[in-house]
């Protein structure tokens, strides 16, 4: 079984999308409005529902109008890797741009490049060592 180190990693930062400051522990969520969810499930909307992050102050979206959770339940790739598996049991997770959210997320803190470069190398990786293995 893999085992884990007690190394915690970068801690993930996010800017509000209301007023486009840093976002304090326990002074803003994530969230993604289940009326772009279902206006996409529906077809009524082409771009999947879009997460986005805000201090609760300016948060536009009423509590009961989105699924939301604390900023400071995200701060690390590995308390995100845990969300994708929780948010990805939900039936409506395929609607939302929850692994582009991601991307945003780890390009702006610097642990991408790029989404587009950086994946690039870690899928030519495995094929590289296929190939070393069968020489
Ligand atoms: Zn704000």
């Amino acid at each position: 079984m893999p085992t884990t180190t007690s190394a915690p990693g970068p801690v993930l930062t996010y800017r509000c999308d209301g007023c486009a400051r840093l976002i304090s522990d326990l002074a803003g969520d994530l969230h993604v409005a289940y009326a772009e969810v279902h206006a996409h499930r529906h077809g009524s909307r082409s771009e999947p529902a879009r997460w986005a992050a805000h201090h609760r102050r300016c948060n536009p979206l009423p509590k009961a109008a989105g699924y939301r959770f604390p900023i400071e339940a995200a701060r690390t790739s590995t308390a995100l890797l845990v969300w994708t598996l929780v948010l990805s049991e939900r039936d409506w997770y395929r609607h939302t741009d929850w692994p582009a959210f991601v991307r945003r997320v780890l390009e702006a803190t610097h642990l991408l490049r790029t989404a587009a470069t950086d994946l690039a190398t870690l899928e030519r990786r495995p094929r590289r060592a296929r190939a070393e293995a069968s020489a």
